[in-house]
């Protein structure tokens, strides 16, 4: 159908001006309808009731607001944008459909596909571009009505945070049909925190949702789910969090705390946009960790007599380190702990406050309003505290305040990022404190990684190789003399390997435990520093001196009683 022609036939437009108006409209690349109303030839209604009478559809003029927004929802916004065709009213079963381009097959053929995917029949009209483009704001009033809904569901979804035990994808189509989208959120926290998973990652691929869980340091893949509810998940995530539903484009950070089996879990999220949509990463945080003993933390021997030694001073600062999840948080919030008592007031500033601890003041920096550590530190300081836990020494200035804090009588918990003991006084003075100041606040610094623990159940003692054997000794041969006496090794030594059972899900472990160094000050220490001459080799040294246990040695003995594998300290100790 040439509309040109048509309007030629009708003496509306003359035979010689065809040709150059045909080239026009190409050279344009505009639709025959839109080029003729800018040309200004005929005037809209004309147009398509010659259109109406040349199709033999009719034409139906229709005011904005008439059609009901569940009618509209039928046809989606980017469909009826691209095709130019809107629902108008819905009656005796059947769909009124207003296009603008009746006669394009390809917007016959979409609207043949929604028909059968939503199970509605049609009848088409032909509508004007105007009465198109006024209907085409309804979307916006379609899309405010439901954010209110997702709204009014949030007190809804927020009582029912119950899953199943059961765990197959079975399981989760059935949970799908009753309440999908809650349900389905419900079951992969619980089976997270069933499974002791640190992090859950809720990641779109090309053709599925995978939802992996991050169970003793290491990622597995669980469950794949079909990509088509990725942005209710997403969605049902975020209002649990209360992040913005409708922004996808920056990350967004976010928690809430539920209850599951019988604890309180707290939940972190954290937002990315992708090329793919967005990915969720939701960190399970077990309010029970900061309950672990020394012990369960992997302190033992020297470096448990050191620790408690320090935590009975008065005043002074117990500075851990280690590189990003070497679990320097978990020892601080267990010091944290057990120096909770009803007669001191403990106040930590945090970024983020990982665990909830009841009775100490905790406070979550945000340095992106410019409430940032240092800031925090001053009121802080203000509050009369005792005991304070500052998160991370990020910056020279926290440094100092850190320092001043400890000077002034407080017992101060930070930590700081070094890769081991020895490195965190060079590293201090490059901070700007001055040597002088370190001696009489720093009292002592643990360094420390990270290790899966073995499981007890089903772990299986082998005679080590040739090999292996040799890494030990050679370890062992430079462990300090008091340590060496303790362990007491024989001819013919035994070490574990892992095996798996069902207490451990068949991965052979439960769990994972801190390898530690440990620096105390002394006065040969402090006479170091003060002198600042080739300070990192005669820092070794004194750690010699005193008897300090390498992380690689504390490894080392933890593979000889069983604790963990050669393999897992060969892999958290290698530079
Ligand atoms: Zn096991």
């Amino acid at each position: 159908m040439s509309l040109i022609r048509e309007l030629f036939n009708k003496g509306i437009i003359k035979e010689e001006n065809i040709a150059a108006l045909e080239f026009e409209m190409k050279k344009k690349g505009k639709k025959e309808e839109e080029f003729l109303l800018e040309k200004r030839i005929i005037k809209e209604e004309e147009l398509f009731s010659l259109k109406s009478e040349i199709l033999n559809i009719p034409i139906k003029a229709v005011e904005v607001d008439e059609v009901p927004l569940e009618t509209l929802a039928l046809i989606p916004e980017e469909t009826a944008k691209y095709y130019q065709m809107i629902p108008l009213i819905k009656k005796d079963n059947y769909l009124e459909v207003g296009m603008t381009n009746p006669e394009d097959l390809k917007a016959q053929e979409a609207l043949k596909f929604l028909a059968r995917q939503n199970n509605f029949n049609y009848r088409v009209f032909l509508i004007t571009l105007t009465t198109f483009n006024n209907l085409l704001g309804q979307y916006r009033d379609l899309k405010k009505e439901v954010g209110q809904a997702l709204e009014e569901l949030q007190t809804e979804l927020e009582t029912s945070l119950i899953g199943s035990s059961s765990q197959t994808i079975d399981e989760f189509a059935r949970l799908a049909e009753e309440a999908p989208i809650t349900k389905i959120v419900a079951v992969i926290l619980r089976q997270a925190v069933d499974g002791n998973a640190s992090d859950i990652h809720i990641e779109p691929t090309h053709d599925e949702l995978r939802i992996r869980f991050r169970l003793l340091g290491q990622l597995h893949s669980s469950i794949l789910l079909p990509l088509k509810i990725h942005p209710a998940v997403i969605a049902r995530i975020k209002i649990l969090a209360n992040l913005r539903i409708d922004e996808s484009r920056i990350p967004q950070d976010g928690r809430f705390s539920t209850v599951i089996g019988s604890k309180q879990i707290d939940f972190r999220v954290s937002t990315l946009p992708t090329t793919l949509g967005e990915k969720v990463a939701i960190r399970v945080l077990d309010p029970l960790i900061g309950m672990k003993s020394f012990k369960d933390l992997g302190f033992s021997g020297r470096n448990l007599r050191a620790l408690q030694d320090a935590i009975k001073k008065p005043y002074g600062l117990i500075l851990s380190t280690g590189p990003t999840g070497s679990g320097k948080s978990t020892t601080l919030y267990a010091i944290l702990h057990l120096l909770n008592n009803d007669d001191v007031n403990i106040v930590s500033l945090e970024d983020p406050a990982e665990y909830f601890i009841d009775g100490v003041n905790q406070s979550q920096v945000m340095p992106s309003i410019g409430y940032d550590f240092a800031q925090g530190l001053r009121h802080v300081l203000r509050q009369d505290p005792n005991i304070i836990m500052v998160g991370e020494i990020r910056d020279n200035e926290t440094a100092f305040l850190v320092i001043h804090a400890a000077l002034t009588g407080h017992i101060v918990l930070s930590s700081l990022h070094t890769n081991n003991a020895i490195g965190v006084i060079p590293r201090m003075i490059d901070m700007g404190i001055e040597p002088y100041l370190i001696p009489s606040t720093l009292n002592i610094i643990l360094a420390q990684r990270l290790v899966m623990q073995l499981c007890n159940v089903c772990k299986k003692e082998i005679i080590p190789k040739k090999e292996t054997k040799e890494i030990i000794m050679k370890e062992l041969a430079t462990l300090p003399v008091e340590a060496k006496t303790e362990i007491n090794l024989k001819e013919g030594f035994k070490i574990w390997q892992p095996t798996g059972c069902k207490k451990c899900n068949n991965t052979g472990f439960s769990g994972r435990i801190g390898i530690f160094e440990v620096l105390i000050m002394t006065p040969q220490l402090a006479d170091i520093i003060l002198k600042k001459q080739a300070l990192e080799s005669k820092v070794l040294k004194e750690a010699e001196r005193q008897g300090m246990i390498t992380i690689r040695q504390d490894g080392i003995l933890k593979v000889l009683s069983g604790l963990t594998t050669i393999e897992e300290i060969i892999r958290v100790t290698k530079e």
